[in-house]
């Protein structure tokens, strides 16, 4: 027996050992799915003398996967698992295609197009269309290639009869997408198998390579992402599954429970694990977990208990609206030892915004956790568009995206012109400039696009660093001038820092081509954090989707707005199948919290920009009373707002993630007034806080320009 068995339970032992039959392990949260998988690979590499080489470990993000790293290389500080293969499905595509995609015609510096340039693809296929419909015809086209479908699918006919002419839509998208050499995020899970299913030698040299394939959270793979696993398995693979049926939680994306219900029929002498003991959450907070889950119909009955100590009562938080909801959790917070572990959780991003504003309001340290992606901010995202365009001249997205931002005089005439010639951009350029079909401006501003591309691409192929190759093409495309030209304050700042973290993330990457190449995927797939990792303050509170909260855990967990519509976000008549996944992903939300929980609960809420009376959610009547602290209690309906709040703009701990995409700022502070955040009706006499003047009431309150000045 070694250490590295020491602290694993009977069953999470049998599953480490066992090298011999592919391996499911079902159990529910907290009860060390995870820890068997860290712990596998370390034994498999310590104690039986595999090569890092030969592991691949699939997890659900990023930042999983460098957790997993980490405590991996803890557990065997004297073994370098450099080789060992830790990554999401996406990014495991991702490293495929740019080895072998040449394979099926794709380029190494393809670029990564997420839901916002596949959507202005299809908007840029089809001129003369809404983008508000074309959106819908990319939502389905997106959850069809999840099931890996493609444009000449039989199944389609039933997956999207009711829209018109969708073949005709996803087999445009389709061309669109290869002509520009890019890729989607479902194609990294098709194209990857499609490479794998045509070319034998890739298969094989693949699944020789890997003795062992381990995928965490399985219960949420799809049917793409199931095909590709089968076509990684060789004969002396050992696959290795682990999951939560209860958990399950990503259905509106395509996971498809039964990857967990045929794993036995598509592996023959699978051995199922059961793991039954939970070592993350006290006893009462588990017992309002498993009052609420038992509550579906589809699913495996499991037992799950805990030897830990039963813990304080999870307390019921009733508060009148989002604001006064976010006042007393930050009040709650500040009585605890430190922020580290503490998380807010909600179902939708939107409801982030009264959170933050108290936070910071209060200077309480917070991050918010996957919500303003960094990279789908404008700025990043122009200089990634400018950046992507050196490695790859057919990404047509890219270019449309930058070619006259800033304006360059290349009008819509012009880009017709250049547009005309060629599918790779930079050639259609030279050949409008050289051809002389464009405008004195036109020209002009072409030719200084087209010399800075030159030097820019000679820069990489020189391995020029990338921070200077960042440096060079934020200069001379004028881009950085644009921001430095913004009016207002609060965004031109914004706008120049986030540029500059993207110049100071380079510089740890490696220098040339290459470098630049791995950096955009990184930016690209890493979805769940803001900004880099560095930056990550750890003793903060944790703002996150409960969706964001897989595989997570925290001393104290504020679960918040649980109301009818919101969580459950199902209205009155949804179908069953809708109510059995939210409450799975309230389970999740539920059994995050190690110590200490709340539930939160507001009367009223402003939605779509009106108040909105608010019903207990039928989850929280699903949980004995004697199971938790405090009462659901409803406020009457007159109703008259009493907090608001106006954060100071400057030396907060944060600025709100909301504040900073907007275009104005909605108010500003001066010295002699407060004014109001939000469209709402402050009356005299209503309690206010403001950072300038601390706790008060409202004693005045006049219109001055079409403005409330209280
Ligand atoms: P989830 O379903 O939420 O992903 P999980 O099943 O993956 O949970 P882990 O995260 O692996 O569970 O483990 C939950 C907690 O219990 C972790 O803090 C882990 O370190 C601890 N743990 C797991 N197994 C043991 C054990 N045998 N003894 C003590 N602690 C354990
Ligand atoms: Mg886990």
């Amino acid at each position: 027996m070694t250490s590295l068995l020491s602290s694993l339970n009977e069953m999470q032992k049998e599953a480490v050992l066992d090298f011999n039959n592919p391996l499911l392990v079902l159990a529910g949260a907290g009860s060390g799915k995870t820890r068997v998988i860290t712990s596998k690979i370390a034994y498999a590499i310590k104690e039986m003398n595999y090569s890092p080489y030969r592991i691949l470990a699939v997890t659900f993000t990023n930042k999983a996967a460098k957790e997993m790293r980490e405590r991996i290389n803890s557990m065997i500080p004297d073994e370098n698992i450099a080789g060992l293969e830790m990554r999401t499905f996406h990014s495991f595509g991702a490293y495929v295609l740019r080895r072998y995609g040449s394979k099926i015609g794709l380029n190494d510096s393809f670029t990564i197009y997420d839901d916002e340039d596949s959507l202005n693809l299809l908007c840029n296929a089809f001129p003369d269309e809404k983008k508000g419909d074309l959106r819908e015809y990319m939502k389905q086209i997106s959850k069809a290639k999840d099931k890996g479908y493609n444009s000449s699918s039989a199944e389609l006919n039933g997956l999207a009869y009711h829209m018109q002419g969708f073949r005709t839509y996803f087999a445009a998208y389709e061309n669109a997408l290869r002509k520009s050499g890019c890729v989607d995020f479902a194609d990294l899970i098709i194209r990857t198998t499609e490479l794998l299913e045509q070319n034998d030698d890739v298969r094989e040299y693949f699944q020789q390579r890997f003795k062992l394939i381990l995928v965490d959270e399985y219960q949420d793979t799809n049917a793409s992402q199931f095909k590709l696993l089968k076509c990684l398995v060789g004969k002396d693979t050992q696959l290795v599954v682990v999951g939560d049926d209860d958990q399950s939680i990503y259905k509106f994306r395509g996971a498809e429970i039964k990857n967990i219900l045929s794993f036995e029929y598509y592996y023959p002498n699978t051995r199922i694990i059961k793991l039954e003991e939970n070592y993350r959450s006290t006893k009462n907070i588990l017992r309002v977990a498993s009052s609420v889950i038992k509550n579906n119909k589809e699913r495996h009955d499991k037992t799950i208990f805990t030897n830990n100590e039963s813990g304080e009562l999870p307390e019921l938080i009733s508060s009148i609206d989002a604001d006064e909801e976010a006042l007393k959790v930050r009040m709650l917070i500040s009585r605890l030892p430190n922020y580290k572990s503490v998380a807010i959780l909600y179902r939708t991003n939107a409801q982030s915004r009264e959170f933050e504003t108290v936070l910071s309001c209060f200077r309480i340290p917070y991050e918010v956790v996957g919500a303003l992606r960094f990279y789908e901010r404008e700025e990043i995202k122009d200089a990634l568009a400018l950046f992507s365009i050196i490695l790859n001249p057919h990404d047509r997205i890219s270019f449309l995206r930058i070619i006259n931002k800033p304006a360059r005089g290349i009008g819509k005439a012009a880009l017709e012109q250049i547009l005309s010639y060629s599918d790779h951009l930079i050639d259609s350029l030279e050949f409008a400039i050289k051809d002389n079909k464009l405008s004195g401006k036109a020209k002009s501003g072409a030719t200084a696009f087209l010399d800075m591309y030159k030097k820019g691409c000679e820069l990489l192929n020189n391995n020029c660093v990338l921070k200077d190759f960042a440096v060079f093409m934020l200069d001379s495309s004028g881009l950085k001038k644009l921001y430095e030209d913004e009016k207002d304050e609060t965004i031109r700042r914004g706008r120049l820092e986030n540029l500059s973290s993207l110049v100071n993330a380079l510089e740890k990457i490696a220098p040339g081509r290459e470098g630049l190449i791995s950096f955009l995927e990184s930016i690209t797939l890493d979805r769940t954090t803001l900004g880099s990792d560095d930056e990550e303050n750890e003793d903060s509170v944790k703002l996150m989707t409960m969706h964001n909260t897989k595989g997570l855990e925290f001393d104290t967990v504020f679960v918040t707005g649980l109301e009818d519509g919101i969580m459950p976000s199902v209205r009155e008549g949804s179908e069953i199948d809708d109510v059995e996944e939210e409450r799975r992903l309230f389970y999740v939300a539920v059994t995050r919290a190690k110590k200490k929980l709340f539930l939160t609960f507001a009367s009223k809420r402003m939605l779509w920009g009106s108040w909105n009376s608010q019903k207990p959610s039928r989850f929280l009547k699903e949980i004995p009373k004697s199971f938790y602290k405090g009462e659901i209690e409803t406020a009457n309906a007159s109703y008259t707002n009493h907090f608001a709040f106006e954060p100071r703009r400057s030396n907060i701990t944060n600025t709100p993630s909301w504040a900073q995409n907007i275009v104005k700022t909605p108010t500003k502070t001066k010295s002699s007034e407060v004014k109001v955040v939000k469209n709402v009706n402050y009356e005299v006499g209503d309690r206010v806080i403001s950072p300038n003047y601390g706790r008060g009431e409202i004693i005045s309150k006049e219109i001055k320009n079409g403005k409330t000045v209280i």
